[in-house]
């Protein structure tokens, strides 16, 4: 059973304050932050990797369960030892793991314990095998020992009905195990988000399978940007590729409403003669361009397609991924139910140098060399192997920096995005 999550998101939620020109990429992350929600349908599922909770969870029963050994040796009463070398006669039969031993262990007795064994009744204590000696049927080691030594308590690591994993959290293989652990058969959790991909223009070349014209150039976003909202953890859907034309691209989003949550176009998001996506988006679907503050990047066109929120990325496979990083990955997301995610980078020295003018962020194609964070070559937006060379992005601040080896800048490893 799966249910729609109101509300869905309003039609003017893209809007900018009037006379907004140029807006930096924290204000932009805080307005789609305040602004999206989550727009996913909700069932139940046998847990699996990359599932996002849509409520809390908790533990049908405790782990452990009950009181056990830690370790392999002999189990007794604390009670009825003290200090000095210790002698306890050895009761018949053993406690192992998944084999109880049946019946009481009389204080002044001892049983033979292992690993995982319940602890029997009358034993709160257990001497590692390695302190003791075997004198016939009796074990001796020396005392004195500590009260429940070498013991699990039931329910310490968590405790029946204790909350075991948050609503929003996306799960992990050692997530599995907790849930597994704790008697979680099955959670409640959110459809995975359906995100439609299409690319614009009309020098695009949809399969490199096929021969193109001097004038034409393959798709090399609609790929990229599929794989990366697969790696997040949603459902793909390829939209296909539309010619700069109005009506094609007005089908294909139309065909994209009914069929995905959210859309991501690449190309024509710009204000100039052949940005068809942003002309139709401005025409029929509530467009807001957004001028952000950031290199490579710059138009954001945020626009509500019927109801079906659309993120009109830059054509520059560059400012594409860099766009899709920054601000798709936090947004979607969001809109998956696992919650707003920041990026984790960290601090390295620079191998560079670059003097970085005020006003904008920027983010650089990067590697971690013996030296530190080496950029590529060149920044040009259109230099795709420079995507595939780097191992992550420098970020430049939004103000001016001058930059020389060793300044210390942030450097976010792909992964640090989310990226596979
Ligand atoms: P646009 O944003 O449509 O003006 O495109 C900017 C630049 O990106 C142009 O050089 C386009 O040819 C290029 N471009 C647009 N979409 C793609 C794509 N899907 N794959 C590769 N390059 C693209
Ligand atoms: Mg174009």
């Amino acid at each position: 059973m799966s249910t729609v999550l109101p509300p869905r998101l309003r039609d003017d939620c893209f809007a900018m304050p009037q006379g907004v020109a140029w807006v930096p990429v924290d204000e932009a992350l805080g307005l789609l932050r305040d602004r999206l929600t989550p727009i996913v349908r909700q069932l139940t599922a046998k847990p699996e990797v990359g599932q996002v909770l849509a409520g809390d969870v908790h533990a049908r029963r405790s782990n452990p369960p009950r009181p056990n050994s830690a370790v392999d040796g002999y189990g007794f009463a604390f009670a009825a030892t003290g200090q000095g070398v210790q002698r306890l006669p050895l009761v018949d039969g053993r406690a192992a793991a998944g084999q109880p031993f049946e019946g009481a262990v009389p204080a002044g007795q001892a049983v033979r314990i292992l690993t995982g064994a319940i602890l029997p009744e009358g034993v709160d204590t257990v001497v590692l095998e390695e302190d003791t000696a075997l004198d016939g049927a009796t074990v001796v080691f020396d005392g004195p020992v500590k009260p429940r030594a070498n013991t699990r308590k039931a329910g310490e690591d968590v405790v029946e009905g204790a909350l075991a994993l948050p609503k929003g959290h996306r799960l992990r293989a050692p997530d599995l195990a907790l849930l597994s652990a704790l008697g979680v058969a099955e959670v409640p959790v959110y459809a995975p988000l359906r995100v439609g991909v299409l690319s614009t223009g009309d020098e695009i070349i949809g399969d490199p399978a096929t021969r193109a014209e001097p004038h034409q150039i393959y798709d090399a976003n609609r790929p990229m940007l599929l794989a990366l909202a697969r790696g997040w953890g949603f459902d793909a859907v390829d939209l296909g590729h539309a010619p700069d034309d109005a009506e094609q691209i007005a089908a294909r989003l139309d065909h994209a409403a009914d069929a995905v949550d959210v859309v991501l176009t690449s190309g024509g998001a710009s204000a100039g003669d052949e940005d068809h996506v942003s002309r139709l988006l401005r025409e029929r679907g509530n467009l807001t361009s957004w001028r952000i503050a950031l290199k490579p990047g710059r138009p954001l066109a945020l626009a509500m397609w019927r109801g079906v929120p659309v993120f009109g990325l830059p054509g520059n496979p560059v400012a594409a991924l860099v766009c899709a990083l920054v601000f798709g990955r936090p947004a979607l997301s969001l809109m998956s139910g696992a919650g707003w995610v920041t990026p984790q980078g960290f601090t390295a020295p620079a191998a560079f140098t670059k003097s970085k003018k005020p006003g904008r962020r920027e983010y650089l194609r990067a590697q971690l060399g013996p030296e530190g964070a080496e950029v590529f070559k060149s920044e040009g937006s259109g230099r795709i192997s420079g995507l595939s060379w780097a191992t992550g992005l420098v970020e430049l601040p939004d103000g001016a920096l001058e930059v020389t080896p060793g300044t210390l800048v942030t450097f976010y490893p792909y992964a640090a995005f989310g990226m596979q």
